[in-house]
């Protein structure tokens, strides 16, 4: 089976590349029927802090990638991953290093001075136990000596490093405290992960975990280290760019469906497919696609994406979103007599929406009671003679079939009798219905408030 994790470092929001990493994780392991963890890799106790697991989870949460079982801290695995670090010791693979700061630092700058490399080799390496003094100690690996070690990488391909590059690398520092990269062989390992998607400045990192795998002798997960996520100027994604949290993507309203889908395209593609749903994803998805150059992010793109996703929403799903986002931005949610009001008039509120700033824009008219007070760019539709044109046309109005065809056709019965184009008459239609200018055509205003409320706000605005 299929176990794939996700395994942010909580010193921060969830930014769009972990996102884009917790997705592809995700999305692997779905199209599998396997499992997705989630690991919170804490042990740096002064920058991980509550606030950014929570922001983590909260956007994992609206981007609606579920994971199995409970949240895993690694912190809490210490112990474990302690005693792992012992049993190398005890084997004979890791060994006690008595060597102090200064003599390491003495060993650089002699180096330095030579030329020769700065890569400290411990005498304690093969020193024998009966020399070791009572002082403390760090637990090194004793890394290969030479030879290569090989990273099949599913989108790098081989990796081969000499193996004289790797250092004796410290497992257990002088108080006893496991180092991170212990800490992520080991869970992995215990979690049964498979395959690990992550990002590709953990390369490095790769090489040296396989020395740990390799010295307990356990089965090496799939990797798969992905290019980083660049800004539309070809540079590495920074705050220059813009937002770069996913909290901040659903604050600016942009669907989840549609963020997934534009995530899942940065730096994976399926031939020529741009739009796409989660099942289509979760089938599609494998390492084949995934470029080796860094992936560009493009707004314009997104939204586009999410323009189509919005057009295709299930309607209870989409308001339902839509409360998630007022609740994200601090707004208080909608009444349950407001949702169902808007229920039935999604066909026009999402009419062109790509975030849902524009969808609560356009249902301004559904949202407001009367008296609708018109916004200042509204205002100027309503001058002496726009009030005029609504005065005369209200009474046809109150005698029109109200359908679609009734209403259209005597408004434009009035316009040609009035030799007016309705382009004149739209503006203030929409601002005495709906008080703006970013509205659902006047038509679908009208059937979705109903002949009464129509007239009623016509009225007002004529006076
Ligand atoms: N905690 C690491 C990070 O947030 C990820 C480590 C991994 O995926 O192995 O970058």
């Amino acid at each position: 089976q299929v176990v794939t994790r996700f395994a942010p470092s909580p010193t921060g929001y969830l930014h769009i590349g972990g996102a884009r990493t917790a997705l592809f994780n995700w999305l692997y392991a779905r199209g599998r029927g396997g499992k997705f963890l989630l690991r919170i890799e804490d042990t740096d106790r002064e920058r991980s802090t509550p606030e950014a697991t929570a922001a983590i989870l909260q956007g994992l949460d609206w981007l609606g990638l579920d994971h199995d079982g409970d949240v895993i801290s690694q912190f809490e695995g210490a112990k474990r991953h302690a005693e792992v670090a012992h049993e190398l010791l005890d084997a004979g693979k890791a060994y006690k290093c008595f060597a102090t700061q200064d003599e390491i630092a003495a060993f650089r700058d002699e180096a330095r001075a030579n030329g020769t490399s700065t890569m400290y080799r411990s005498p304690w390496r093969d020193a024998d136990a009966s020399t070791h003094p009572e002082a403390p100690y760090v637990v090194r690996i004793k890394a290969p000596l030479d030879g290569v070690t090989v990273i099949r990488d599913q989108v790098q391909g081989d990796v081969t490093i000499r193996n004289d590059q790797l250092d004796d690398m410290v497992l257990l520092r002088s108080d006893g405290t496991p180092v991170y990269m212990l800490a992520v062989v080991v869970d992995d390992h215990d979690m049964g992960v498979t395959h690990v998607i992550r990002g590709d400045d953990h390369l490095n990192n790769a090489a040296r975990q396989m020395m740990i795998y390799t010295a307990m002798g356990w089965d090496v997960p799939v990797w798969a280290h992905i290019p980083l996520i660049h800004g539309a100027d070809g540079k590495k994604l920074s705050k220059r760019h813009g937002a770069l949290g996913a909290q901040e993507y659903q604050a600016m309203g942009y669907p989840a469906a549609g963020m997934r889908n534009y995530l899942a395209r940065l730096g994976w593609s399926h031939g020529d497919d741009e739009f796409f749903d989660d099942a289509q994803a979760k089938e599609w998805f494998d390492f084949g696609g995934i470029g080796k150059s860094p992936a560009r992010f493009d707004t314009k793109k997104l939204e586009n994406l999410c323009g189509q996703h919005f057009a295709v929403m299930d309607d209870a799903a989409l308001l339902q979103e839509l409360q998630a986002f007022l609740q994200s931005i601090g707004e208080p949610a909608l009444t349950e007599a407001k949702i169902n009001d808007l229920a039935s008039a999604v066909y026009c509120l999402k009419d062109k929406a790509k975030i849902f700033p524009s969808f609560l824009e356009k249902a301004q008219f559904i949202l407001a009671d009367r008296p609708i007070v018109p916004d200042d760019k509204a205002l100027k539709n309503l001058d002496m003679v726009s009030r005029g044109i609504l005065k005369e046309l209200t009474p046809h109005l109150q005698n029109a079939s109200w359908s679609r065809d009734g209403l259209e056709a005597v408004t434009n019965s009035f316009a040609e009798d009035k030799e007016i184009k309705f382009g004149k008459m739209a503006g203030p239609l929409r601002a005495a219905l709906a008080g703006r200018t970013a509205t659902p055509s006047v038509f679908d205003m009208m059937l979705v408030l109903g002949r009464d409320e129509t007239i009623a706000r016509l009225t007002d605005a004529a006076e």
